[in-house]
């Protein structure tokens, strides 16, 4: 088996092992068209779900619908999703992305990328200023088009990142490609889906950004990251690396 052969086997064994601690197939937590999966996508960076999904109804209740939100004076929508971070930064990103769907579109809708390959989709939406990689994942596979694109949050870069899945110092952006690489090209969306909310569950309950819980870790025969912060910190006791020479 070459590396990137061993690389892909080994993260199916991650996907394989986290699915049955977590319990694949996980329901979808959003059923919304892709327009609105976008606004909420690009309310929720940096902020906790809960804040963003009220900037969110909070705008549906104003406002009514995105061609509303669109033409509103900015002040009323930051003030609507003064719940998230930086508001004042958010309401005229919204906005300017919505302007920006129209222009290109003739109208507020982007039911029209289901038609597309999903590189194809990811890359027009990538063109709009403000949308990276996560979020043109996140409108492909979390709304109701659900399309089988890889979203990459801070969670799932973590987990990745220590268990050897990405090698150091690659940051989330880059990491979409590297990570989806890995997963096999016909995987459905759910199998995608269940493969991001399971290292991001991870991350969430056991792979804490500080103080991760090693030890109870259903992955750290796998991992070595856990297995060095285990060692005996002694001079030369050295922990067996799981999956040495991975990345050459
Ligand atoms: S062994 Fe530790 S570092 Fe590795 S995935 Fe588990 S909790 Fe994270």
């Amino acid at each position: 088996m070459d590396k990137p052969d061993a690389l892909r086997a080994f993260a199916l064994q991650v996907h394989d092992r986290l699915c049955a601690v977590y319990g694949c197939p996980i329901p979808y937590f959003h059923d919304l068209d892709p327009l609105s999966e976008l606004v909420s996508s690009l309310l929720s960076h940096r902020t906790t779900n809960r804040s963003s999904g009220q900037a969110f109804k909070e705008l549906r209740r104003r406002f009514g619908s995105w061609e509303a939100v669109r033409d509103a004076p900015v002040a009323e929508v930051q003030d609507a999703v003064s719940p998230c971070t930086w508001p004042e930064q958010k309401a005229p990103r919204v906005q300017q992305v919505l302007r920006e769907v129209t222009e290109r579109r003739g109208e507020l809708s982007l039911e029209f990328l289901a038609e597309m390959p999903v590189p194809d989709a990811r890359a027009w939406l990538e063109s709009i200023p403000g949308v990276g990689p996560k979020t043109s994942a996140a409108v492909l596979l979390f709304s109701r088009l659900r399309m089988p694109a890889l979203p990459v949050d801070s969670h799932h870069h973590r987990v990745a990142t220590r268990l050897g899945l990405l090698p150091d110092g690659v940051p989330v952006g880059p990491a979409h490609a590297r990570l989806e690489a890995l997963l096999p090209a016909d995987w459905s969306a759910q199998q995608v889906y269940d493969h991001h909310e399971v290292l991001m569950l991870h991350g969430q309950k056991c792979c804490f950004f500080r103080s991760p819980a090693c030890a109870r870790c259903p992955v750290l025969d796998l991992c070595p990251t856990g297995q060095a912060r285990l060692a005996p910190k002694t001079a030369d006791a050295r922990p067996a690396d799981p999956h040495p020479d991975l990345f050459g």
